[in-house]
């Protein structure tokens, strides 16, 4: 399966790389076919992961407001046993949390043996938001980027797989998906005004995305930079990332514990 959108080399800026990703697909309806074609192989992979307990899966989405974190886990996910696959969002800090080093609220919630774990925003925040908005010294964001390799490498080390997309949309699509928002009341509860100020911020972002990308695009822990001005070429990228990274790894049903071929039950 060819996988396009893995960052393999620093870039000046994200802001080079493409958010079309009808460059790269030139049929919805084939895109959605074979997007729910793996969306059900990614089920089936997740059932034999969870029964055979020897995997951890680690999956990680960024994105500005309206990038589609939430519509990409809601589409993806749809079909996968809800016990074995653990969503968790990651909002403002509460006092306990800050009154710890950053990490300390993302370790408890990384995935265990047999166990997917959905990161909806990460610890990526404390060098994204944290920065852009000076909540801390810039000596202690800069040291942050080798703590998340380290802490990257120390999952691995034991047995994850970690997979970090970014999710990346256009200026003109996030305006169109805010505008969509204050247009449809059913959507009014998505809308936030705290997200304009980001948006007048968007620069900074930028600079402080193409940063994190390329510091912590290490060959354990790569970036995915998925196009994502069309949800349905997002979807099937991101879908065609997990299953290839499924396959590799092969997770089986475990044999039964004994010889069954003489039970039976009367
Ligand atoms: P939605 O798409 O529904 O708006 P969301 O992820 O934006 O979902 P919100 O509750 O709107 O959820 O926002 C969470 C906010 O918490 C974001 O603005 C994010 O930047 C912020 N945040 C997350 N982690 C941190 C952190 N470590 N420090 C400061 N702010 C953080
Ligand atoms: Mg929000």
């Amino acid at each position: 399966m060819d996988l396009p959108h893995r960052l393999t080399s620093e870039v000046a800026s994200i802001t080079e790389l493409p958010t079309e990703g009808k460059r790269f697909h030139d049929n919805r309806d084939a895109a959605e076919d074979e997007f729910r074609e793996l969306r059900d192989e990614l089920a089936s992979w997740q059932r034999k992961l969870y029964a055979a307990g020897q995997h951890r899966v680690l999956i990680l989405f960024q994105a500005m407001d309206a990038g589609g974190k939430d519509g990409t886990i809601r589409k993806v996910f749809r079909g996968v046993n809800p016990q074995g696959v653990r969503i968790h969002p990651f909002k403002q800090p509460s006092k306990v949390e800050l009154a710890h080093d950053f990490l300390w609220r993302v370790h408890p919630v990384v995935p265990a043996d047999g166990m997917i774990s959905v990161f909806n925003r990460s610890h990526y925040e404390d060098v994204l938001v944290v920065r852009v908005d000076d909540l801390v010294p810039e000596a202690v964001w800069r040291r942050r980027y080798d703590q998340i390799n380290q802490f990257e490498k120390l999952l691995v080390e034991s047995g994850t797989t970690i997979l970090k997309f970014y999710l990346h949309i256009s200026p003109q699509e996030q305006r169109e998906r805010f505008q969509d928002r204050i247009d449809d009341p059913e959507k009014h509860w998505k809308f936030s005004f705290e997200d304009l100020e980001k948006r007048k911020q968007w620069d900074s972002y930028m600079e402080a995305y193409t940063d994190a990308l390329n510091r912590c695009n290490t060959s354990f822990a790569p970036w995915y930079v998925i196009p994502a001005d069309q949800k349905w070429y997002r979807n099937l990228a991101v879908a065609r990332v997990l299953v290839s990274h499924l396959r590799e790894l092969n997770p089986a049903f475990p044999p039964a514990e004994r010889d069954l071929s003489h039970v039976e039950i009367k």
